[in-house]
């Protein structure tokens, strides 16, 4: 279905649970967002619901995210019970990577296409500091089983910091060169307890790609990854992989946005950087069928902003990305 500005919606990201087993220092206080009470969280079968009715306004990819969504319990059942709706023809996964070691077959098997992990530095201890306590050889089993599970393509999420992390923004795109990862970097966003410390160490991509160019050469443009959403994407010479820029600061990507979130608590959010939210939970469990949650989704898509305004100075301060579904 169109919005009112000719997008083309057709992707719903689902926050599957507002829990993490990391606590990274853009995302969450150290001391951990409240949790919210399990009842307040949408069931497996809810959320299978509400994609059944979305797919009846044209959704047709989906993306599990969280939280960390390899801690939900059953997120294997939601697997394959999103899998068994035949509309659905892209289903993938956002995780930091802790649990898929262990996971990335049994996500394969399920119905799970690709996965985007997370990871923001080469360096251990320094891992485990914006992680607060994460452990990085983790990751990397978890990336080495993706890839092997054939959960391709393997995109990496790196959230490019000033002071945390651009000293080694260079030597994370040349993964790329070696390995067929898609390497994209992530323009801080301020959300959540985040917002006031986000300012300072914001770097836009312009700065991360001359970063990468001075050390590593040119880039050059490649046409498309699959699932490429609001990334730019181009090829170090000779690499096997791609490095990727998503700017929702620097650059308005709104114009090409095609996406829905389902938040963790069953709130339908048009946008990501927009207070405005359409409870779903409320109707599911007072009884609305099919119909009416297809009415929700086509308000939803109706409602969708033009843009956002972080350039005005507009934060989210209410929710984390953990809670929202990042
Ligand atoms: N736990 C999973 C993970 O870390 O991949 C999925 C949820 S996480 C909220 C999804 C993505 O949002 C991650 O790649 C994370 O780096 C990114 N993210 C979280 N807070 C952010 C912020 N303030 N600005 C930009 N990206 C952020
Ligand atoms: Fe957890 Fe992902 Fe947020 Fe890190 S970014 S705290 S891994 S939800």
């Amino acid at each position: 279905m169109n919005d009112r500005f000719q997008r083309q919606i057709n992707y719903l990201r689902i926050s599957v649970t507002d829990r993490c087993n990391l606590r990274c220092v853009y995302c969450m206080p150290p001391e951990g967002v409240q949790l919210i009470p399990h009842h307040e969280i949408l069931t497996l079968e809810e959320i299978a619901a509400v994609v059944a009715a979305g797919v009846r306004v044209g959704i047709k990819k989906v993306r599990l995210t969280g939280g960390e969504p390899l801690v939900r319990r059953g997120i294997l059942d939601l697997v394959a019970k999103l899998r068994r709706i035949p509309e659905i023809d892209d289903l993938a996964l956002t995780t930091n990577g802790i649990l898929l070691g262990d996971m990335a077959g049994a996500l394969q098997a399920a119905g799970v296409n690709r996965v985007n992990i997370s990871l923001d530095t080469l360096q251990p201890d320094r891992f485990r500091r914006i992680t607060r306590g994460g452990d990085l050889g983790l990751v990397w089993r978890g990336i080495n089983a993706a890839l092997q599970a054939g959960l391709q393509p393997v995109k990496i999420n790196t959230v490019a910091m000033r002071d945390f992390n651009d000293d080694e923004l260079a030597r994370l795109a040349g993964l790329t060169l070696d390995l067929p990862l898609h390497v994209r970097f992530i323009e801080l966003m301020p959300v959540g307890s985040s917002g006031s410390w986000a300012g300072s160490r914001f770097i836009s991509s312009a700065e991360v790609r001359k970063l990468i160019t001075s050390r590593l050469g040119n880039l050059e443009a490649v046409k498309k990854v699959k699932g490429s959403g609001p990334a730019r994407y181009y090829r170090l010479p000779g690499a096997q992989g791609t490095v990727g820029f998503i700017s929702p600061v620097s650059d308005h990507f709104c114009a090409q946005c095609n996406r829905l979130r389902l938040t963790a608590t069953g709130q339908l959010r048009p946008c990501l950087l927009n207070h405005r939210e359409i409870d779903v939970k409320k109707a599911l469990r007072g009884g609305a069928g099919r119909d009416e949650l297809v009415r929700f989704f086509r308000e939803a898509v109706l409602n969708k902003p033009d843009g956002h305004h972080l350039n005005a100075g507009w934060w989210e301060r209410d929710r984390n990305m953990s809670q929202i579904g990042g």
